[in-house]
């Protein structure tokens, strides 16, 4: 059976274009759909239709429109738009989507939502996320397995079958909850926030064992973000980023995701986005495929 990593969305958590941004790259966006880059996310789909989603971004119903054209994903029974969820932290970009879940719209039946032990608690004990427990819209799956890091059990609910996924706990900007990487059968890495690669132990172990990985790509350089107190950003660089990991780069595909509106990558012609093919990396576009 065919199995299949696709990115939703290479964006920040507020996308390109970002609401309210008059930067010229926004305005290009509002007008050219091959500009646009969705709230960050990714789906494992396999060819009989099961679909496990990491992240629910505020862009989920275009992200659904979009799996809707892959025969696999239009294929699936009614029901519940996905067989199961992971997600990574309580950033905007990563779980507001939820509200789509709800009575007043898709109204999924008990769909299975992985996270840790702190973000069910968040989910559990604030609104309006409260009422998609109380009413089972979601059922929040937290074990040993998903707390500070590990394997999830094989055969939890909303899994995809056989496959082995593991999370990782990382450094960021924790307002609300802790924030986890996920790891897709050992092959696929998926870090889509992060403080700074330095401030993470097991980086260049994590990276080394994976064939593939979606990394954390928000900020091109200190020069994007004029007037900011660096201490205030939690995200690497990605001039930084490809110096640090030049290295892997040369063994596994390393793609980078989750571009702010600012990042001049999102311009494939653009110098920067050079920069970073000739160093051997590869930087994440809407509906990217990766078999695994
Ligand atoms: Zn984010
Ligand atoms: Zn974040």
């Amino acid at each position: 059976m065919a199995r299949t990593v696709y990115i939703l969305g290479s964006g920040q958590d507020g996308g390109l274009p970002q609401f309210g941004s008059r930067m010229a790259q926004d305005v290009a966006a509002r007008i050219d759909p091959l500009a646009v880059r969705l709230g960050p996310s990714i789906c494992v789909l396999d060819d009989d239709g099961r679909c496990f989603l990491i992240d629910v971004s505020p862009d989920i119903k275009e992200q659904e429109s979009r799996l809707l054209r892959l025969p696999a994903y239009a294929a699936r029974k009614p029901g519940n738009p996905f067989d199961g969820v992971l997600l990574t932290h309580a950033h905007m970009g990563h779980y507001v989507g939820l509200a789509h879940f709800g009575r007043e719209a898709a109204n999924t039946r008990a769909l299975p939502v992985n996270c840790t032990e702190k973000m069910a608690a968040f989910l559990r004990d604030n609104a309006p996320w409260d009422q998609l427990v109380s009413l089972a819209n979601v059922e929040l799956q937290v074990s040993p397995g998903r707390q500070a890091g590990g394997v999830i059990p094989a055969g939890s609910p909303g899994l995809p079958a056989g496959a082995v996924v593991r999370t990782i706990p990382v450094p960021h900007r924790g307002e609300y909850t802790d924030t986890i990487g996920v790891s897709i059968n050992e092959d696929v890495l998926y870090v889509p926030d992060i403080d700074d690669w330095r401030k993470w132990p097991a980086a260049r172990d994590e990276i080394g064992k994976h064939r593939v990985c979606i990394l954390d790509g928000t900020f091109f350089s200190r020069d994007e973000l004029p007037g900011r107190d660096l201490n205030e950003i939690s995200h690497p660089f990605i001039e930084d980023t490809i110096e640090f990991f030049a290295q892997e780069a040369k063994s596994r595909r390393i793609i980078l995701t989750h571009f702010n509106h600012s990042n001049p990558v999102c311009d494939p012609a653009s110098p920067q986005a050079r920069r970073v093919i000739d160093a051997g990396f590869e930087l994440a576009q809407e509906m990217m495929a990766i078999s695994l």
